[in-house]
């Protein structure tokens, strides 16, 4: 309820929100959040909700584990804030570089801290635009995405991202390229397979190539399982299929790893569970346990040699964010990575997988739920109108605002994307935790369903 001086009236005066449906929040008011306890975060008249979103997919430790308290208590009390410019930088970022690089995919490798995944997104761009100049291939620029990924909100990562709400500020920029979505449900054609799915896709992708230029191509950029785009898990055989054409012709593939690094699909890293190598890893998010804002530019053996020697010939790197390789964001990279490799965090998300696939599941027979899908903790379920012909809620009812809201009276946050609620809660969760949200979940959707269908 808004009243004059509550806390909601004061939050809609001086905040400018963003990614918010400002209507709703007229209607319903902000919820202000004071702090959390597990997987619940508490607002200011002590309502307490399970946070299913995990905040925004990264506080997989819960929101008041001791140990990252206590990490970054010690942190701050140590050296509370420096940069890694000049040839200094603190003992952590040194620690951590090491870190990263042990638990990468790759043998050997190169670190570069940013402050989010968007500019970790943008960073890794421009380092393949410095090798383009620095190896007199200066029209090597392009950047391939997929339509409905998310790379972030920086003008360069925005152009990444395949969002048409990018409109609005005259973006993507010239040379962003956004090829077919992998969404087999959606964009499968009727009576194609799976298989011939993916063979449609490694053909455009090929296309694409020969019409552009290989030499015009600077990067492919791809999250193992699309976020913010739905929860979009790659279709069987898509990274192998898609790595060998990029292969063929020297274009690099850079996973970006911002919400699947770290745990979420049951595996370090989401090309893990996929089983392919790319030539760089985009980390953010769980990368701190959202203790910290921090991203990280993880190069393999190849592209750090030519970026490394790339900055030899000119005697540096021009590049750089005054917080990158913050002491304190990386003693609490350092702690959340001991707390998800060595407490156990990703043996409990592969543990809770099945119960959390087998709740989908039975949500998943309700008559307007058109499709179930999701890898390791991360999970989708699409509202339709009609099931067998898969077609959408009329937009004008915002179905799924509906459901997150109806969640949200409940003491569940989930998010609504598109016409998808999207679930991804902390891997700290327990049993019956997964069971309340799946039980107010389903309340939720009983009772928006009773009203649309
Ligand atoms: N890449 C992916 C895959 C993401 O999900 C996000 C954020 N949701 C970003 C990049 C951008 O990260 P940030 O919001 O930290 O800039």
């Amino acid at each position: 309820m808004t009243t004059p001086q509550s806390w909601e009236a004061r939050a809609e005066a001086a905040t400018l929100y963003g990614f918010t449906d400002l209507p709703t929040i007229h209607a319903r008011g902000t919820v202000v959040l004071t702090h959390g306890e597990g997987p619940y975060v508490v607002d200011v008249h002590g309502r307490r909700y399970l946070d299913a979103n995990s905040g925004l997919w990264n506080m997989v430790a819960g929101f008041d584990h001791p140990g990252l308290t206590a990490a970054a208590q010690e942190a701050y009390a140590r050296f509370p804030g420096y940069h890694a410019f000049f040839g200094r930088m603190s003992d952590q970022t040194v620690m951590l570089s090491e870190k990263l690089v042990e638990v990468s995919p790759f043998d050997r490798g190169r670190v570069f801290y940013t402050n989010s995944g968007s500019e970790a997104n943008d960073t890794m761009v421009k380092m393949l635009w410095f090798l383009a100049g620095a190896e007199g291939k200066p029209q090597r620029r392009k950047i391939l995405t997929r339509k409905n990924a998310y790379h972030g909100v920086t003008a360069v990562s925005a152009s990444m991202t395949g969002k048409p709400y990018n409109e609005v500020f005259g973006l993507p920029l010239p040379g962003f390229l956004h090829l077919t979505c992998p969404h087999y449900w959606r964009e499968g054609k009727p009576g194609e397979s799976e298989a011939e799915f993916v063979a449609r896709l490694a053909a455009e992708l090929e296309e694409v190539i020969a019409r552009e230029g290989a030499d015009t191509i600077a990067g492919f950029f791809a999250e193992p399982v699309m976020g913010a785009g739905g929860v979009i898990p790659a279709p069987e055989g898509y990274f192998q299929a898609v790595q060998k054409v990029l292969k063929a012709h020297g274009i690099p593939l850079v996973s970006d790893e911002v919400i699947c690094g770290f745990g979420r699909t049951g595996a370090v890293w989401g090309c893990e569970s996929y089983d392919f190598v790319p030539d760089a890893i985009i980390s953010s998010k769980c990368l701190t346990a959202g203790f910290f804002p921090m991203g990280a530019v993880i190069l393999g053996p190849e592209l750090a040699d030519r970026v490394q020697a790339a900055s030899e010939a000119i005697e540096e790197f021009p590049h750089g964010f005054t917080a990158s390789g913050h002491p304190v964001g990386c003693a609490i990279a350092l702690k959340a990575i001991d707390v998800i490799l060595n407490e156990g965090l990703i043996d409990r998300v592969r543990e809770l997988t099945p119960m959390f696939e087998a709740g989908m599941a039975r949500i998943g027979e309700k008559a307007n739920i058109g499709e179930v899908r999701g890898r390791g903790l991360m999970g989708a379920l699409e509202a339709v109108a009609d099931k067998a012909s898969k077609t959408p809620f009329d937009g004008s009812l915002s179905v799924s605002e509906r459901i997150a809201n109806a969640c949200t009276d409940e003491g569940l946050i989930c998010r609504p994307l598109g016409q998808s609620i999207v679930l991804c809660p902390p891997f700290i969760v327990t049993e019956g935790q997964m069971a309340e949200m799946f039980e107010k979940l389903e309340g939720a959707l009983d009772k928006v369903f009773a009203e649309v269908a």
